[in-house]
């Protein structure tokens, strides 16, 4: 189910953040934040189970007060999956994210400035053998280098980042990955590929406030794929303005769409519809996308708005449903498997969909006499060529009724 990728990952040196491999040959781990307090316990970690449950890897939750820190302490034994502390301006929260147990830190150079702090974190977090991400964010980089750049560049964050490696190097710790986010796509992209250049720690990647649906997802989607073609990163997050869930999804579907992970859910795909359409496609691949959610079934399933070119169209599709004379003809790779009514359609495509997670295709295929719904299929589509032949959207008599309207 996994595509080939068609480019070489860069190699990166590997960390462990809890039981979960970053860098070197490990596959690309999707991330995403809570936004409950962490210091309510239960609320956070439904919210964590909910991010796992879409395929997150590893959650950071806030440590920005000593009520977050105490929650941290109960939340990380009882999460299933690692914990990061996100901290800013208070170094001590990091120090007190470390003694509640949390797999990694992540901190902010713009934020947490002096030396003395810095390497008292990193000498902590090395005595404990606990990753840290030198976050280094466009929108807080330390004024110094702002200054020195003359405003924010690719080349004021990579040596925001460069600093803060050699206040760990100093103390002797190297379980580093990095990110250099911003919220201007072009510039971000610049900012990895030159910090890419000059380390082999693993980066995380990210497009920070990329902002709500669909515009977030646009812009996140475009900074981090145009750097995982090029090989480039370790890890990732969407930072939508939305239900965090969203972003874990965002990155699982990425991640699958680029190969870089095994599917693990369907992949629905789905014409645009057009004239030819005989059902209304936006609204039932809308309810089979809802009805498949929660399915971990690793199938490619499509909705195809006629039965003319639907099932050629999507011949590569494990599953595949197309609409004619009303009613939905059901294909399996390409073939002809059933005829279904179109208020069935959706349920139709369920049973077929776990049939075939549950027994394989060629089952599937042996499932039913294939003869019967091909003839079927055949008669609506020749019916539908009689009908609307080359001119799906009946537009010669169109072009009649507009002329009218025009000369009248
Ligand atoms: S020709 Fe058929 S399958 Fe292709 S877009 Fe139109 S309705 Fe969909």
């Amino acid at each position: 189910m996994t595509a080939t990728p068609l480019f070489p990952r860069k190699t990166t040196r590997q960390i462990r953040v809890g039981k979960v491999a970053v860098g070197g040959d490990a596959p690309v781990i999707v991330q995403s934040m809570t936004i409950t307090k962490t210091a309510d316990v239960e609320g956070t970690l439904q919210q964590i189970y909910a991010l796992a449950a879409a395929g997150c890897d590893i959650v950071r939750c806030t440590c920005n007060d000593i009520d977050a820190a105490e929650g941290l302490a109960q939340i990380v034994p009882r999460s299933p999956v690692p914990i990061i502390a996100d901290i800013h301006h208070q170094y001590k929260m990091a120090l007190a994210a470390l003694e509640a147990g949390v797999h990694g830190l992540r901190l902010n150079p713009g934020n947490i400035r002096k030396p003395e702090h810095i390497k008292a974190v990193a000498s902590e977090a090395r005595d404990r053998q606990v990753p840290i991400r030198i976050g280094v964010n466009g929108g807080s980089l330390d004024p110094a280098l702002y200054e020195k750049y003359g405003g924010l560049t690719a080349d004021a964050m990579v040596e925001s980042a460069q600093t803060e490696m050699r206040y760990f190097e100093e103390v002797g710790f190297d379980l580093i990955k990095i990110s250099v986010k911003a919220s201007n796509v072009p510039l971000m992209v610049e900012a990895y590929r030159k910090l890419s250049a000059i380390t082999d720690h693993p980066l995380h990647l990210g497009v920070t406030e990329a902002g709500p649906l669909p515009g977030g997802l646009v812009k996140a989607t475009a900074g981090i794929a145009a750097l995982l073609l090029e090989g480039i990163g370790d890890t990732i997050r969407f930072s939508l303005t939305a239900d965090p869930v969203e972003e874990a999804r965002a990155g699982r579907q990425l991640l699958e769409a680029l190969g870089l992970r095994e599917r693990k859910n369907v992949d629905l795909i789905a014409c645009p519809s057009c004239g030819r359409a005989e059902i209304d496609v936006i609204d039932v691949a809308n309810r089979a996308q809802a009805a498949f959610a929660d399915k971990k079934l690793p199938l490619q399933i499509a909705v195809m708005g006629c039965v003319v070119n639907g099932p050629g169209e999507a011949r590569e599709a494990d599953l595949g449903l197309a609409a004619g004379n009303k009613r939905g003809h059901l294909f399996v790779k390409g073939r002809n498997v059933a005829v279904v009514p179109e208020s069935e359609m959706v349920e139709a495509l369920v049973d077929w969909a776990t049939y075939i997670h549950e027994h394989g295709v060629e089952a599937a295929l042996q499932r039913v006499d294939t003869t019967i719904a091909e003839r079927e299929a055949a008669r609506d589509r020749s019916a539908a060529l009689d009908e609307q032949g080359d001119d799906a959207n009946n537009a010669s008599a169109k072009i009649v009724e507009i002329r009218r309207t025009v000369e009248s």
